[in-house]
């Protein structure tokens, strides 16, 4: 067991000052209250570990919604108030947010067969949570800030980077925890706890994966699709052979080398200034996915009930991969034009798995170039020129644009003059066609 242990000091060196203001605040008035108040989970984790955390988890012992109210109106947040569940969210201008809970205070009936123990209501919310380094809190009242309130040795498992469950029924209650282990593990390359990965096993043995929606399945694999190495928990995910429920009918096996590799290749392609797809999950869906038929493949899209729109490109993605692979291995008679027009017809998120199987450089070095040529390779004259010359922007004006790209990137114009002319002639020949008809 270890000593106790104050944080206040580290506190005031990793939180934002306003956040710091906000705590001490929070405490102040609880006492007024006659309340006690925590912070609570991740924060504390992340501070023991020096690591940016931006959640505050607030629990308080008494009423958390009118601590609530009492701090978003002095800090000027907008408050989201959930009275069923004695819960609230304070949001504030700048995008933070702390939640506040209300700790039970009726009897709580412990899972497994524990000892009744007569237990504060802070125990019994930190008891709730889903590993040991998840269920320490740390004092924001006046007379005790900064103490470190650790029940189950959550301080000693983050130095020996152990992630442990609170009891042997804790995957029963809640599959998905099975899934967040192995997160949580991955993220901060720690390891299963042996007797936690036993359990783990077990639940999984039991198939209890699949008594969890399919939602809440999702959005924890939204979660891990949003870590810093996405690869690593998958694969991870495919070692403790949870792929079969998670991904049905994909071959681990072949997605595997991938895995190691995208996170790599997404930061390459930032290096290389290519404009940031807007879906960074779906980069890491795709990995998942891109070995797979489309039966297989579209049947874990509806599955997770992606929307038509994310389904579709998902399938154009997909679908467009292959033939953009090989015609950066093999560009013999392929002109610039059409490798670019190919590369901007597939969503960005596919752009760092074609990268994954490019070796060499000098075939990197086309795909660069043809990424340059997708978003910066503009053509100097504009809607203004064409308006000068008497041309009103329209669906034959974009047209007119599109060509000009192409025959851009193909060498073939090399200056505004020549772009100017292009252009004329571009339109000239479409009116000439418009009189024809
Ligand atoms: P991060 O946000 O960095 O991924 P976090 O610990 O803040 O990590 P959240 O998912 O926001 O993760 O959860 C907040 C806290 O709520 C956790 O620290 C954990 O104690 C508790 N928690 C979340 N999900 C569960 C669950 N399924 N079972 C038990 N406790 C949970």
């Amino acid at each position: 067991v270890m000593s106790p242990v104050n944080i206040q000091e580290l506190m005031y060196h990793n939180l934002p000052a306003d956040y710091m203001e906000i705590l001490k605040w929070a405490g102040e008035k609880a006492l007024s209250m006659g309340a006690k108040v925590y912070a609570a989970g991740g924060i504390v984790r992340d501070l023991l570990l020096g690591i940016e955390c931006l959640d505050i988890d607030l629990v308080v012992e008494g009423d958390g919604i009118e601590l609530a109210r009492a701090i978003s109106k002095e800090h000027q947040g907008r408050l989201r108030e959930h009275n069923q569940f004695g819960t609230a969210k304070i949001l504030f201008p700048d995008g933070r947010q702390v939640d506040v809970t209300t700790s039970r205070t009726e009897f709580y009936q412990y899972p497994a067969a524990m000892p009744q123990v007569e237990a504060s209501s802070l125990h019994q919310d930190l008891y709730r949570r889903d590993f040991t380094i998840n269920a320490m809190a740390v004092s924001i009242n006046k007379e005790s800030f900064g103490d470190v309130v650790d029940y189950f040795g959550g301080r000693e498992d983050l130095e020996r980077g152990l992630i442990r469950v609170l009891h042997n029924l804790s995957f029963v209650e809640d599959p998905v925890r099975i899934l967040r282990a192995v997160r949580f593990e991955q993220r901060y390359y720690m390891s299963l706890e042996s007797h936690t990965l036993k359990l783990a096993r077990e639940a999984m043995h039991n198939n209890m994966l699949a008594r969890v929606s399919t939602e809440r399945i999702w959005e924890e694999l939204k979660h891990v699709f949003l870590e810093p190495r996405p690869g690593l928990v998958l694969a991870r995910f495919m070692e403790l052979q949870l792929w079969p429920s998670l991904f049905p009918g994909v071959e681990p096996e072949k997605v595997r080398p991938v895995l190691d590799k995208i996170t790599r290749s997404l930061r390459t392609l930032r290096y290389w200034n290519v404009v940031e797809p807007s879906e960074i999950w779906m980069i890491y869906f795709l990995a998942v996915l891109h070995f797979s038929d489309w039966t297989v493949a579209s049947e874990v899209c509806r599955r997770y009930h992606l929307s038509k729109r994310q389904t579709n490109k998902v399938a154009a993605a997909l679908g467009g991969w292959r033939s953009i692979l090989k015609k950066l291995q093999e560009p013999f008679g392929v002109t610039m034009s059409e490798l670019a027009r190919q590369v901007k017809s597939v969503p960005g998120e596919i752009y760092p798995l074609i990268l994954c199987y490019l070796t060499g450089n000098s075939v990197k070095k086309r795909f660069r170039h043809v990424l340059n040529a997708v978003f910066y390779n503009k053509p100097q004259i504009n809607g203004k020129d064409l308006r000068l010359l008497g041309y009103e922007p329209g669906k034959q004006y974009k047209r007119a644009m599109e060509a000009l790209w192409q025959a851009r990137l193909d060498g073939v114009i090399c200056n505004r003059q020549e772009e100017m002319n292009y252009v004329k002639k571009y339109l000239v020949n479409f009116e000439g066609a418009k009189d024809n008809v």
